[in-house]
């Protein structure tokens, strides 16, 4: 089965992709976290994307869709991906679309995590304090947020046309979001 957990910066998309892969056979794909890794390595692609990151703006689409459909094999042999933070706009959404019908497979829902700003606000306070986190200042997630608004959130009726959006309750408690999106993926047919 494949997932996209679809959410505003700090909705929880990473916690829950986490708790997903210890109990169910899946693997997470987190563009957000292979960009980070490719900064802590000090790469050419780290380099790049330093600057655009820090400032909380989108890197150009063909380097995340390359991160992504590196990884489908080993995701489709695990038994499918957890998309976290990925796709980000219209055009990583329908390369994601090509890519997995190319291989013979595809979405099969899509859990929005509903959360309000000011909660959102609350929760980057903390993440900045606690993780340290460099694009986790206020200036940024403002800046996190518009581009959310701007490329991310049109999305929801490209998969609502695909009857594929089921939404989640993102402001309950870690655990009960949990248990809503293990509820929702039940009742997904295999
Ligand atoms: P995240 O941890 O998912 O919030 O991602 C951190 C940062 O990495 C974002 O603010 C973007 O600069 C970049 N990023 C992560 N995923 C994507 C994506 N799918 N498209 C464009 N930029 C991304």
């Amino acid at each position: 089965m494949n997932v996209i957990l679809f959410g505003p910066p700090a909705a929880g998309k990473g916690t829950q992709a986490k708790r997903l892969t210890t109990s169910r056979r899946m693997v997470q794909l987190s563009t957000g976290d292979m960009l980070r890794a490719a900064r802590e390595a000090g790469t050419a692609l780290g380099d790049r994307v330093a600057d655009i990151m820090d400032r909380g703006e989108l890197v150009s689409d063909d380097i995340v869709i390359a991160l992504i459909e590196e990884r489908l094999p080993n995701a489709e042999a695990a038994g499918g991906a957890i998309f976290d933070g990925f796709p980000r706009s219209q055009g990583q959404a329908e390369a994601l679309d090509e890519a997995l019908a190319r291989r013979g497979s595809k979405i099969d829902v899509v859990l929005h995590l509903i959360v309000d700003e000011d909660e959102l606000t609350a929760r980057v306070r903390k993440r900045f304090v606690d993780e340290g986190r460099s694009d986790d200042t206020l200036e940024v997630f403002e800046r996190r947020m518009h581009s959310y608004k701007e490329h991310t959130l049109p999305l929801i009726p490209y998969y609502q046309a695909q009857g594929k959006v089921r939404e989640i309750d993102g402001m309950a408690a870690a655990d009960r979001v949990f248990e809503a999106i293990c509820a929702t993926l039940d009742a997904v047919p295999a």
